[in-house]
């Protein structure tokens, strides 16, 4: 285990944040999710970065929206909503099985120049050109990814983090019972403990999508990881025992 980290204690929840007064739902962010065939993936990622606080979102690869104020469409689109200045942030990845089959769309996210969250498939699919152009990017690879797409890294789970965000130019947020997020500049946060009951399918997913919104509200990607980390965990800790994936998006 990580020794607790005080920063994470002293975040702000996220339901206790207001909007600005002058707030509208384009200033809040506007996220576009592309998510993979798992059930459920999409909808939950969709799901969290609406909840998590992002003014609007939009769901490529999925007919069934989680909520009534998310717009869902067909994969085809995803090309044309990447060209949407209001879109702040793209969450690519939940929901795909480790393979090629994301190519094509994670090389057109990298083109888009947007703030991007990559998790599971995306991570491989990027990874050789992410330290080509800097720009605002979360990973968000759990153990067995982590280790599929560093194989080369060793040390403790902080300096395989560290090494990872030198070597991608991105922040990576390294999940698990402990989870480390590690920014190229060298900052550095371990979240421990965590809620074990966070174990469970999906939160991932859930965690992908808080990101998203966390990212297009415009701020630093390293303070966006910090802040979607805290109010999972949060999230967790207000639900309790026994919770499902679907209880973090829910009220
Ligand atoms: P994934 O494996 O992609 O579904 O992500 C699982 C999520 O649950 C990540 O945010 C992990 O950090 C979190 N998680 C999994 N197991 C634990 C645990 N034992 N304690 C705290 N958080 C956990
Ligand atoms: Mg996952």
């Amino acid at each position: 285990g990580i020794a607790a980290n005080k920063a994470m204690r002293t975040l702000p929840r996220v339901r206790e944040t207001q909007p600005e007064a002058t707030a509208h739902k384009f200033t809040r962010g506007m996220v576009l999710v592309f998510a993979g065939p798992m059930p459920g993936a999409a909808g939950l990622t969709a799901a969290a970065a609406l909840r998590a606080g992002a003014g609007y979102v939009v769901l490529n690869g999925s007919e069934r929206a989680p909520f009534s104020a998310i717009i869902a469409e067909s994969d085809a689109k995803f090309g044309e909503r990447l060209d949407d200045p209001r879109v702040g942030a793209v969450v690519i990845g939940p929901g795909f099985p480790a393979g090629d089959e994301l190519l094509f769309d994670v090389e057109a996210a990298l083109d888009s120049g947007k703030p991007l969250v990559l998790d599971a498939a995306a991570i491989d699919a990027a990874l050789p050109r992410l330290s080509e152009t800097p720009r605002k990017t979360i990973l968000t690879p759990h153990e067995g990814e982590f280790a599929r797409a560093f194989p080369q890294l060793y040390g403790s789970k902080i300096d395989r983090a560290k090494a990872a965000a030198a070597r991608t130019q991105a922040v990576v947020v390294y999940k698990g019972a402990d989870t480390v997020i590690a920014a190229p500049d060298g900052r550095l946060v371990a979240a421990w403990p965590g809620s074990p009951w966070l174990a469970t399918a999906g939160t991932g997913d859930v965690l992908a999508g808080a990101c998203g919104a966390m990212l297009a509200r415009g701020g630093d990607a390293f303070d966006a990881a910090v802040a979607a980390v805290g109010w999972h965990i949060a999230q967790a800790a207000r639900i309790g025992p026994g919770l499902v994936a679907d209880d973090l998006i829910r009220d």
